[in-house]
C-alpha cells in the first residue's frame, strides 16, 4: 500500500510518498526529519484537530465556535461530530470552557474558543 502525505509541519508543504515494503516503511519526498515523523504518524495514527460550532440556548449567539483540545484520531472525527450535533449549551459560555469532557473516552475535551453572553 501507499499514500502520499502532503506534510502540514511548514510551509513548504512538501508531498510525502508512504509505502510498505517487507514489513518496512519507505519514506521518500521530505525534506527534514521533521517530515519524516510527520508522515509516519499520518500513515500509521493519522489525527485531527476537530473544529465545529455548538448550539447556544439563551444566549447573544446561536452557536458557539468549538474545537478539541488536542488532535482526535481521525477515524473518530464522524462518531464525535454526532455527539456534538445533538448538543446545545446554555449561555454564558467563556473562551475556554470544556463542553465536553473527554469525548467518546479518548480523554480529550471539547473546548470552546468563542465567548457568548446571556
Ligand atoms: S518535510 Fe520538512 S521541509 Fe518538507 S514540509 Fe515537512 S517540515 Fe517542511
Amino acid at each position: 500500500m501507499e499514500k502520499i502525505v502532503i506534510c502540514t509541519v511548514c510551509p513548504i508543504g512538501c508531498n510525502i510518498t508512504v509505502r510498505e515494503e517487507n514489513d518496512e516503511l519507505v519514506i521518500t519526498g521530505n525534506q527534514c526529519k521533521r517530515g519524516l515523523t510527520y508522515a509516519t504518524n499520518e500513515y500509521l495514527h493519522p489525527v485531527r484537530i476537530l473544529t465545529t460550532t455548538v448550539k447556544v440556548h439563551g444566549g447573544d449567539q446561536v452557536l458557539v465556535p468549538v474545537r478539541s483540545a488536542e488532535p482526535l484520531p481521525k477515524e473518530l472525527l464522524f462518531s464525535a461530530m454526532d455527539l456534538i450535533r445533538d448538543l446545545t449549551v446554555d449561555a454564558p459560555i467563556h473562551r475556554g470552557d470544556v463542553l465536553i469532557n473527554n469525548i467518546l473516552d479518548t480523554g480529550i475535551d471539547i473546548v470552546a474558543t468563542g465567548e457568548i453572553k446571556c
